[in-house]
């Protein structure tokens, strides 16, 4: 069993990275990728806590890149060297912007939410799972699931569009960090299955080197679909949860869709060397 594909509370999970990794042990992971969005600020301990254990650790990230329609989202995994990466400051810059407007937005509304009760929720990136949070602790949702579909998805009163960067940019850059660029749960992409394959295709001819079929969002047909797809183009094909602790509490670590196993299988060799 491996998982390449987890969030920590860099980002929007709930667990420290050497938590990720005591539970990947738990479970006899083979591998585990810790892949925060749009930073490597968990990557350090994450190396530190796999140290002398039996599971093997994967420096990853997940970067949302610029696309109509619905939410691309490109893995980096193997991270090699990301000390030096001005594109992520970038990144979060437009992060706060978005999340100023947000809680101006509310405060409007009468909410009184401040930056800094934000700041309380994660070790790194700001965005809307902690609003989401936030909306649930004070008791304007029931459920963080609640507070996305009452308030902060497109068109709702909490909606605010963020800049994101162009997909070629997060290629260079996961390529300059001597990784792989993976396209995450390609089935987000709202569009019917052979529109989705054309684009796959041209992210391909872009510079991406996989596809993430397994996922605990795709359903296993879906999947067998993504494989012979990626089979055919001879691409890289990878597995993960997308595990993120309390905040998708009906994601587990190293499992997919129906909880199945997530298979050594999809571990492509190359993130071994
Ligand atoms: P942002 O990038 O700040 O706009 O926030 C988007 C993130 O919110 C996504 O990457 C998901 O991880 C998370 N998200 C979206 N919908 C939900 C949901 N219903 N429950 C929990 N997290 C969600
Ligand atoms: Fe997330
Ligand atoms: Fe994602
Ligand atoms: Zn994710």
């Amino acid at each position: 069993m491996i998982d390449l594909h987890t969030h920590s509370h860099f980002s929007d999970g709930t667990f420290s990275p050497s938590e990720l990794i005591e539970k990947s042990e738990n479970l006899f992971l083979k591998a585990i990728a810790i892949t925060d969005h749009d930073t490597t600020g968990g990557l350090a301990e994450g190396l530190k806590a796999a140290e002398n254990k039996n599971v093997r650790f994967i420096p990853g990230i997940e970067l949302s890149v610029t696309h109509k329609p619905g939410e691309l989202h490109i893995l980096g995994l193997g991270l090699k060297n990301w000390e030096n990466a001005p594109i992520l400051q970038e990144i979060n810059k437009k992060r706060k912007v978005r999340n100023t407007k947000i809680i101006e937005l509310m405060n409007v509304q009468g909410l009184n939410i401040r930056y800094d009760d934000l700041k309380l929720l994660t070790k790194g990136t700001i965005g809307r799972p902690h609003f989401a949070s936030w909306l649930v602790s004070n008791g304007h949702a029931n459920s963080m699931n609640d507070a996305f579909t009452k308030y902060l998805t497109w068109g709702k009163p909490f909606y605010m569009p963020r800049e994101t960067i162009s997909l070629e940019s997060a290629i260079d850059f996961i390529h300059y960090c001597g990784a792989y660029a993976v396209v995450a749960h390609p089935l987000n992409i709202p569009v019917n299955f052979n529109a989705l394959l054309e684009k796959l295709d041209n992210w391909i001819a872009s510079g991406i080197d996989g596809i993430e079929a397994v996922h605990s969002g795709t359903k296993r047909n879906m999947t067998k679909r993504l494989l012979k797809y990626g089979k055919e183009k001879g691409c890289m094909i990878t597995g993960g949860s997308d595990f993120h602790g309390g905040n998708k509490p009906f994601v587990k670590l190293g499992k997919t869709a129906k909880l199945g196993i997530i298979s050594d299988e999809f571990l492509p060799e190359e993130l071994l060397r």
